[in-house]
């Protein structure tokens, strides 16, 4: 069996309800915010087994097992960790990806490229002339520019810059293009995709650059234009800024889903 890819099994994780899933096996009774019930491992009859969603965890006070769900199944089936993540995913609706062979993600450059990227563009947004007119856009709509370095936020230059630093650091045209960073014109050349806009890099779960969001400065169509789907970037799997605030949400167990990146930002 191959390996499950490290942000396969966290969105497992996310998705799996661990006390509808613990509770098929254990009675589980509502305590504050977590359940207890009988620990299946020790085998007692008191209430001295925890399941604490917040935490997505388990624990018991006595036996001192612990874990997360797929420990649980681990334990409790006798599963090893691919066949309880397989087990959990096919319970919550996910399909896992075969991969061919077990050797390293061959989606690693892409990432790489991607990052690579947002800290290029990052970088123009602080420091560079023709970014004057996207700091003033993001002072006037409240941001300052301090507070949003953190998010990443960057700014694609016109012209081919941007292609010229990247070829310059060793990127190839072909991973270039693959990553959704250049397009081809009709004539066959190639040129930066994003052309004047600002950039909000969008994330996946374990917090990696997987695309870009470009907004228009002025005028210009289309308004907002995004990275075409590729590899790592599958559009309607993802949620942005979610990265971020997922710790948060499991915390408060409540998510308020808005429309825009600066929405989103705010
Ligand atoms: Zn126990």
């Amino acid at each position: 069996m191959s390996p499950i890819p490290d942000d396969v099994i966290e969105q497992v994780r996310d998705a799996a309800d661990i006390v509808g899933l613990i509770g098929a096996h254990v009675e589980l009774k509502r305590t504050g915010t977590d359940y207890r019930g009988p620990c299946p491992f020790h085998g007692g009859a008191h209430r001295n087994f925890a399941v604490i969603p917040k935490k997505g965890m388990f624990y018991c006070f006595v036996c001192h097992e612990a874990g997360d769900i797929f420990t649980f199944f681990m334990k409790k089936f006798g599963m090893d960790y691919p066949t309880a993540v397989r087990d959990v995913a096919a319970k919550v609706g996910i399909v896992i990806p075969e991969r061919p062979s077990s050797g390293p993600d061959p989606r690693e450059p892409l990432y790489e490229a991607l990052t690579v990227a947002g800290e290029w563009y990052a970088r123009r947004l602080r420091e560079g002339a023709d970014a004057g007119a996207a700091r003033e856009y993001l002072a006037r709509r409240g941001f300052p520019l301090d507070e949003l370095l953190p998010v990443g936020l960057g700014f694609a230059p016109k012209g081919d810059e941007f292609a010229a630093a990247m070829r310059q650091l060793g990127f190839k045209d072909e991973r270039l293009l693959e990553a959704g960073l250049l397009v081809e014109r009709d004539d066959g050349s190639l040129r930066p995709r994003f052309w004047g806009r600002l950039l909000f890099p969008i994330h996946d779960l374990r917090g990696r650059v997987v695309a870009f969001g470009g907004r228009v400065l002025g005028e210009g169509e289309p308004k907002y234009l995004n990275s075409p789907e590729s590899p790592v970037f599958h559009k309607g799997r993802l949620l942005y800024n979610l990265h971020q605030a997922k710790q948060a949400i499991r915390q408060v167990e409540h998510a308020v889903v808005v429309e825009g990146y600066f929405d989103a930002l705010r």
